[in-house]
């Protein structure tokens, strides 16, 4: 048994799996949200038991103790020694990390310094790192990062119209987000085709949104930016907008510029524009009852997309495929449908009883369509595993 322990860590919230390689058996997962809360809500789950339960959860350590528990409680490991390696899901490797790296004392001061591109991401990865390096002193952890996919883009794709000297002094660029699952659907869909040389575009679609452009295995272009604010309109995030409104609208209502990217972050995307929610099921909920608001977040949503799917149709000289993933992706019906209605012009036709599904690897185009389109439910903790076998057996 290689047993690998997959760790997503955010601000308050641990998601974990523990995965059993090369056979990529998945012996228990969870997840541990509102950390830091007397109410924090802990779910675990193994192939044959799943519980739920609300309970004070402190703070990482605890709930590191709390996985370690469950695991044992549930008899799926003895203790966590039996771990053969732990991988972890980092946000950002800058332009330093153009491949997963196992963990020494140099990879995390390069993660250290790295904190000043993702301050809401990375300080919280970090923290998981080093709790569990405490823990399991001796096993080997591999660090994943959701930029290194990304790192194969074109300077021009990746650079903005301003001083040069931004990205020299500052490294001020598109980095792109999402990578593993990126990497993971496009790997997916070319072996679904049996071609590795397809031309792919994936549309990630969950709270974060991304699209992204991959020719033979290589990102070439991604909708996210310097920071994952940039491209589609997402939850809560505003996506694109002229950089222009941030200083006005600090103006107009004498607001930190602190607090103007908040409300960009936090209370833009489908809750600023709906008003209602930024979860897509209430914002459909919302469509059907014939809110004009929600209707509109949900164009807007679209829109965005279908603007970056035929972008990223030119530049990959030809899509190949379209792959929907994330929450969004995998189980509304709805938003595909209404992508697929808004691409005719590109030959794209989905069969609307394949369509109909939820979270189901398939095909969901008919044999006309120009373009063949699939839903991939994404799998990054898969990914993060290989990558953490990869590397601990180099
Ligand atoms: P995150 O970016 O936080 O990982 P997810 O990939 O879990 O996000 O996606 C969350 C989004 O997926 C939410 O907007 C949620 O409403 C949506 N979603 C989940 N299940 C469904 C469903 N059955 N129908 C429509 N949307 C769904």
């Amino acid at each position: 048994m290689n047993l690998i322990l997959a760790v997503n860590a955010g601000s308050s919230s641990l998601k974990f799996k523990l995965i059993n390689m090369p056979e990529e058996v998945t012996l228990a997962e969870g997840n541990i949200e509102r950390i830091g809360h007397d109410d924090a809500i802990v779910n675990f789950k193994t192939p044959n038991e799943k519980v739920k339960k609300i309970i004070p959860v402190k703070n990482h350590e605890e709930a590191v103790e709390l996985l370690e528990q469950h695991l044992i409680d549930f008899g799926v490991l003895s203790s966590l020694d039996e771990i053969k390696g732990v991988g972890h899901r980092v946000v950002h490797g800058g332009e330093k990390f153009k491949d997963s790296a196992l963990i020494d004392d140099d990879v995390i001061n390069e993660i250290v310094n790295l904190s000043d591109l993702a301050p809401l991401h990375n300080p919280h990865n970090l923290r998981a790192i080093q709790i569990f390096r405490k823990k399991l002193p001796n096993v080997p952890m591999v660090a994943v990062f959701d930029t290194a996919f990304h790192q194969t883009m074109p300077k021009e794709a990746y650079l903005y119209g301003v001083p040069y000297e931004w990205y020299e002094k500052y490294g001020v660029r598109k980095y792109g987000f999402h990578g593993t699952s990126h990497k993971y659907v496009s790997g997916r869909v070319c072996e679904l085709l049996g071609n590795p040389n397809a031309n792919v575009i994936v549309c990630h679609l969950g709270n974060g949104a991304s699209v992204c452009a991959v020719q033979a295995g290589k990102s070439v272009d991604t909708s996210m930016g310097f920071t994952p604010l940039a491209g589609l309109l997402m939850g809560t995030r505003s996506g694109d907008i002229d950089p222009a409104i941030i200083p006005y609208i600090m103006q107009k209502t004498g607001k930190t510029i602190q607090e103007v990217e908040n409300d960009l972050n936090k209370k833009s995307g489908f809750l600023g524009v709906s008003g209602i929610s930024n979860d897509s099921r209430e914002i459909e909920d919302g469509i059907a009852r014939g809110d004009e608001r929600c209707i509109l977040a949900q164009d807007i949503f679209i829109r965005k997309i279908v603007n970056y799917i035929a972008t990223y149709h030119v530049v990959l000289g030809g899509a190949d495929a379209i792959a929907f993933t994330g929450g969004i992706g995998e189980n509304s019906s709805l938003s595909r449908m209404q992508i697929a209605e808004r691409l005719k012009a590109l030959g794209v036709e989905l069969d609307p009883e394949l369509n109909d599904c939820r979270g189901k690897e398939r095909l969901i185009s008919t044999p006309n369509s120009k373009i063949k389109c699939f839903i991939i439910p994404t799998n990054e903790e898969v990914m993060i595993a290989r990558d953490v076998m990869r590397l601990i057996n180099r």
